[in-house]
């Protein structure tokens, strides 16, 4: 999963720079870290270090036009153009570090940005399951664990590489699995390496609090959008639970937030992971616009429930701009 997507991110890459001038970037990050991780924590990169993040957002202020996701909006209804080179930020899934680390740079750039927020998780120590088994494997002394995917697999876990190979390989697999089995795996795994995972292990497991959301939407640069409750893939769930998940994460987000949500971001987002009745609920539902995680640009007539995005962040999936030795 990991390798094709990079394979077609590096083909978008090429484009990127032949990109023109009215097409809108979506930049989709993760977390923003000033953190020293232990072992293989956020080894792939997923939370960007904190210089690397200014350094990006300094170039988007001097040499693009950053505009906020309403803006873009507005620019569509209004069949206006687009100023030359449009970028969005945004931020999918709620981690503290959007707030302690993300949003301090973006005021400081004055860059507008979206939060996409899984709002089950808010507030609470509960962490995602790709966390839950990178903790699981990165803590264990456990030389090797047997774990049952498709069959009985044996992982060696004695080294630094190892332990990334197994966690990539189990993550792969997970991807493709229904919840339950997942979350049956994520039982078994805790069981062999003998770890209880802990949002405290990692500065980076940490989710933001209603309190730190409540400053980020009462800042003008930043729109508060949805992201499910729990991270749980939109498509894979039956039509009732369906609605009551996307309801439920709007609910919970404006009795918190005290204020109407119009934006969401589907969970993982590639194109198996939502489709027209998930875009049916959303609308019922007041939302106006909902990218994906598909890589790619944006042309200005691009239905906003199916715009693409630029993941940045992980070490394979480098700031797409030609100039990134900045
Ligand atoms: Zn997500």
């Amino acid at each position: 999963m990991m390798e094709s997507l990079k394979t077609v991110y590096q083909k978008k890459l090429k484009d990127f720079q032949k990109r023109k001038n009215n097409e809108l970037t979506i930049l989709l990050y993760h977390g923003v870290t000033n953190s020293i991780s232990k072992g293989i924590e956020n080894h792939a990169g997923k939370h960007m270090e904190e210089k690397n993040f200014a350094k990006q957002m300094k170039y988007i202020r001097n040499k693009c036009s950053p505009i906020s996701i309403d803006e873009y909006l507005f620019y569509c209804e209004n069949e206006t153009d687009l100023p030359p080179n449009p970028v969005v930020v945004s931020f999918d899934d709620g981690f503290k570090n959007n707030y302690s680390v993300a949003a301090p740079i973006l005021d400081e750039f004055q860059i507008p940005a979206v939060f996409y927020i899984s709002s089950g998780v808010v507030n609470t120590n509960m962490m995602f399951w790709v966390d839950v088994l990178e903790d699981c494997i990165n803590l264990t002394k456990k030389p090797y664990i047997n774990v049952y995917l498709n069959e009985k697999v044996e992982f060696f876990i004695d080294t630094y590489e190892q332990k990334i190979a197994a966690l990539n390989s189990i993550k792969a697999y997970c991807k493709t699995r229904p919840y339950f089995d997942t979350k049956r795996v994520l039982e078994d795994i805790q069981v062999a390496t003998g770890i209880t995972p802990q949002v405290d292990h990692a500065e980076n497991y940490k989710k933001i609090t209603w309190d730190e959301l409540k400053v980020m939407n009462d800042n003008s640069l930043f729109v508060i959008g949805g992201h499910s409750l729990y991270h749980n893939i939109l498509s894979q769930l039956d039509a009732n639970m369906l609605d009551k998940e996307i309801r439920s994460s709007l609910d919970l987000l404006e009795i918190n937030l005290q204020t109407s949500i119009y934006h969401y971001s589907y969970p993982e987002g590639q194109k198996n992971h939502y489709n027209s009745s998930v875009i049916n609920i959303l609308k019922k539902y007041g939302v106006v616009c909902s990218p994906s995680a598909v890589p790619g640009l944006n042309p200005i007539d691009t239905d906003p429930f199916h715009l693409k995005r630029i993941m940045v962040g992980f070490s394979e999936l480098p700031f797409p701009y030609l100039d990134t030795s900045l």
